[in-house]
C-alpha cells in the first residue's frame, strides 16, 4: 500500500470510531454573518448559537472602522510586534482594554486561546503550582500544561476545595479560572477564590471572554465585584462581545512588560491585523455609549431560562448570556439539535469531550439583536420538540 494510504486509513479507523460512539463532528459553512438569523444553503435560521452577544460583529459602526483601517493600515499587520508590527493602533486598543478592567496595562494577543496559552506558560514553570477549575476552557487546560508547573485541579466553582489545593500547593502558585464559564453559563465564587488565593499570598488569573462586554458595564464581572485589585491578570477577549478578534490580559505594568518579553505566544505571533484592532476599538466605543446592551442580553437571557425551565427543560440558571439545555445523552442531544433546526433554529449539540461524559446539551446564546419575537419562536420550537420527541423524557424535569 503506499505510504499516504496506510496513513489515511489509520485515522479513517479512528473517525469510525468516534462516528460510531456519536461523537463525529462535521462544519456548517454559513451563507452569511452572523446576525440574529443567518442563512444556510437555502434555509434561514434563527442563531442561538453566537458568542457576537452584542450583535456589534454587523453593527456598522464596527464594520466601517474595519473597513477604513484596511484602507489605511493595510489588511495584515506583517511581522511580530516586537520586530516591526506594532502599530499606533494596537497601542490605543491595549489603553482602552486597561481602562475597562481598571488595570494599569494590557497586552493583546491574536486569540483568547493565544493569550490564556502564552500567559499561564509565561507566569509558571517546573516547581510552581497551577490550580484551576475542572471545567476551566481548553485554553487554560493546555496553557497550564504547557507551563510545565504542577496542576492541581478543583471541583467546579467549590472555593473550600480550591482553597485546599491552593494550601498544599508548592513552589509560585497561579490560581486561574473562567468567570463566566462557557459551557454551563455560571459564575465562579469570585470574591472567594481571590480570598483563597490571598491567604497563600497566590496569584490569580480570570478568564472574562463571556464577561467582557456583557457584565458590569461591559467591564466584566471582576470589575463588576470590586475584585480588579486583587486579580493579577485579566484575561478577555475581542472576538465574542466585541465582535472583532483578538485576545489579551489586563494587569500591573510589570505584568505586562513581563508578557510582552516572555508569553511566546505573543512573541512570536504576528501582530492582530488592523481591521480587527480597529473594529475591536469601535466596539468599545459602542458599549461606552450604550453600556445597557450588555444588561438586556442577561435579561433576555434570564426570560429564555425561566421560559424553558416552565417547559420542563433542565436549564442551569444563567450568568450571562449563556443558556445551557442540558439533555444528557449525546445522540438525544443531536436529535434535539436537528428537531430544532428544521423548526428554523440553529443551536448545535455539545457533545463530549467539550463537556464531560453524559452531559451533552444545546448551548444557546442570546444576542442583544434577537427581538422578543425571535425568542418566542425558539420557545415554541423548544415545545414543539418536548411534545414530538419521547426521548427527551429522562432529560425533562
Ligand atoms: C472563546 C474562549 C477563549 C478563547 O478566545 P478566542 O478569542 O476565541 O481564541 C478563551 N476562554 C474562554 C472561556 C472562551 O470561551
Amino acid at each position: 500500500m503506499p505510504r499516504g494510504q496506510a496513513h489515511d486509513s489509520y485515522l479513517e479507523a479512528a473517525a469510525q470510531a468516534l462516528q460510531e460512539a456519536g461523537l463525529w463532528r462535521t462544519l456548517q459553512p454559513l451563507a452569511g454573518a452572523t446576525g440574529p438569523t443567518v442563512r444556510v444553503g437555502e434555509q434561514e435560521l434563527l442563531l442561538l448559537c453566537s458568542n457576537n452577544y452584542l450583535g456589534l460583529a454587523t453593527d456598522p459602526r464596527v464594520t466601517e472602522a474595519a473597513a477604513a483601517a484596511a484602507r489605511e493600515l493595510g489588511s495584515g499587520s506583517g511581522a511580530s510586534r516586537l520586530v516591526c508590527g506594532s502599530l499606533e493602533l494596537h497601542h490605543q486598543l491595549e489603553q482602552r482594554l486597561a481602562q475597562l478592567k481598571g488595570k494599569a496595562d494590557c497586552v493583546l494577543f491574536s486569540s483568547g486561546y493565544l493569550a490564556n496559552l502564552g500567559t499561564i506558560a509565561a507566569l509558571c514553570g517546573r516547581g510552581d503550582t497551577v490550580v484551576s477549575d475542572e471545567l476551566n476552557h481548553a485554553s487554560i487546560i493546555d496553557g497550564c500544561r504547557l507551563s510545565g508547573a504542577d496542576i492541581a485541579i478543583y471541583p467546579h466553582a467549590d472555593a473550600d476545595a480550591c482553597a485546599q489545593r491552593v494550601a498544599r500547593a508548592r513552589g509560585r502558585v497561579l490560581l486561574v479560572t473562567d468567570s463566566v464559564f462557557s459551557m454551563d453559563g455560571d459564575l465562579a465564587p469570585l470574591a472567594e477564590l481571590c480570598a483563597a488565593a490571598a491567604r497563600h499570598d497566590g496569584w490569580v488569573m480570570v478568564d472574562e471572554a463571556h464577561a467582557t462586554g456583557v457584565l458590569g458595564g461591559g467591564a466584566g464581572a471582576v470589575s463588576a465585584l470590586g475584585l480588579s485589585a486583587q486579580v493579577d491578570a485579566v484575561m478577555g477577549t475581542c472576538s465574542k462581545a466585541l465582535g472583532a478578534a483578538g485576545g489579551f490580559v489586563a494587569g500591573s505594568r510589570a505584568v505586562c512588560d513581563y508578557l510582552r518579553n516572555r508569553a511566546r505566544s505573543f512573541v512570536y505571533d504576528t501582530a492582530p491585523a488592523p481591521p480587527v484592532v480597529a473594529a475591536a476599538l469601535a466596539a468599545l466605543d459602542v458599549i461606552t455609549a450604550e453600556p445597557e446592551r450588555g444588561e438586556q442580553v442577561c435579561r433576555a437571557a434570564r426570560l429564555l431560562a425561566t421560559e424553558l425551565r416552565a417547559l420542563g427543560f433542565t436549564v442551569p440558571w444563567p450568568a450571562a448570556a449563556i443558556v445551557p439545555v442540558l439533555v444528557g445523552d449525546s445522540a438525544v442531544a443531536m436529535r434535539l439539535s436537528g428537531f430544532l433546526r428544521r423548526a428554523g433554529v440553529l443551536a448545535p449539540a455539545i457533545r463530549p469531550p467539550t463537556v464531560p461524559p453524559g452531559t451533552a446539551r444545546l448551548r444557546l446564546c442570546v444576542m442583544a439583536t434577537h427581538t422578543g419575537e425571535q425568542l418566542g419562536r425558539v420557545v415554541a420550537a423548544f415545545r414543539a420538540a418536548r411534545d414530538a420527541l419521547p426521548e427527551l423524557r429522562p432529560a425533562l424535569r
